[in-house]
């Protein structure tokens, strides 16, 4: 089931000279279950684009549909949303954790017994039931964090807008919400993920989406992105000898010849840039020293996002090779 669907986004700040197209023309499905990472540098639209999907700002052109409707005209379309976005400013920070649960349930529409009740669950599955009644301003970070999290699921969304998720979090705090995102997705909910932290995105999302300048540049599986800037580019490292450096074990003939095929000599190890089948010959003249490793570069998320943002509009499909 398709849980969001962006269609054809435009958001336009100003008039006249002021006049200042934040988003043109972002298309975004996700599916039940799904993370999507929506990633782009500062200024790229990314709020634009998640403010009209949770019904916050009106689109100029385009159509947002939460699981079927449109929270543009029907209300009961922010019933099927959750939102934590810039940090856990919906919380209210005198209440204590059970009774944020509630009062954020019974404002989405729920009976104050359900919500209580779903809440309850939350902060059970969340581990937090030995705060459920600290007020919010006691909580450690982390622990207002994953509380943010559960108020924004306690009434059972089919899509969670999640900003920032462990953003001045600590590593195990970090671990815990990553944790809890992973389970949330497993349990049907689709999940939007906007991060300036690439190693999290690329940990948690099943697809990345990269917006640049108000339109979306590329958008493919995470691991697929990565793979197809996989470059050609190797790196071997022969099992040499204490205190035997690498030019000396492979000598000036050997040296001749790896240089003339493209090898690149480093202290200790060769790269070797090129077709993956002149590498046999690379390797016939090392023969038969022994090889300790070689591996293809394998670039990461952070890398392969410099790369498309950095890459001008036209080009940044083409760069994908
Ligand atoms: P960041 O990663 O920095 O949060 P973002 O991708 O979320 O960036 P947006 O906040 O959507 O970017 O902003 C996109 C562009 O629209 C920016 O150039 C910004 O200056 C502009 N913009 C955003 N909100 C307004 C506004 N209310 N009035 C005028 N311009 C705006």
């Amino acid at each position: 089931a398709i849980a969001l669907s962006a269609i054809d986004l435009h958001k336009a700040y100003g008039r006249g000279k002021g006049r200042f197209e934040a988003v043109r023309g972002v298309n975004l499905e996700i599916a039940a279950g799904e993370v999507l990472a929506f990633l782009g540098p500062n200024g790229a639209g990314k709020t634009t684009t998640i403010k009209m999907i949770a019904g916050l700002i009106r689109p100029d052109r385009g159509a947002v549909r939460i699981s079927g409707l449109d929270p543009h005209r029907q209300p009961q379309a922010l019933a099927r949303v959750g939102a934590v976005l810039e940090g856990n400013r919906n919380l209210y920070w005198r209440l204590t954790a059970i009774e944020n649960l509630e009062y954020f349930g019974v404002l989405r529409g729920m009976a104050a017994k359900t919500a209580r009740r779903q809440g309850r669950e939350l902060l059970a599955q969340f581990g937090l039931t030995d705060k459920a009644t600290t007020p919010v301003q006691k909580l450690s970070r982390g622990m207002q964090q994953k509380l943010a999290i559960a108020v924004a699921l306690v009434h059972q969304p089919r899509l969670l807008l999640l900003d920032e998720p462990t953003l001045g979090l600590d590593v195990e705090a970090s671990q815990t919400v990553k944790g809890l995102v992973r389970t949330i997705a497993a349990q049907g909910c689709a999940i939007l993920l906007t991060t300036h932290q690439l190693d999290v995105a690329e940990e948690l999302s099943d697809r990345v989406a990269v917006i640049r300048q108000g339109q979306i540049v590329a958008m493919e599986p995470t691991q697929a992105l990565i793979r197809q800037f996989a470059g050609n580019t190797y790196r071997l490292v022969l099992a040499l000898g204490p205190d035997q450096r690498l030019e000396e074990a492979l000598g000036p003939d050997r040296l001749g010849k790896l240089s003339y095929l493209g090898a690149q000599i480093h202290p200790d190890h060769l790269t070797y840039s090129g077709d993956a089948v002149d590498l046999y010959a690379l390797l016939d003249c090392l023969k038969p020293l022994p090889i300790d490793s070689i591996h293809r570069h394998q670039p990461d998320l952070t890398e392969v996002f410099l790369t498309l943002v950095n890459t001008a509009d036209d080009s940044a499909t083409s760069l994908r090779r």
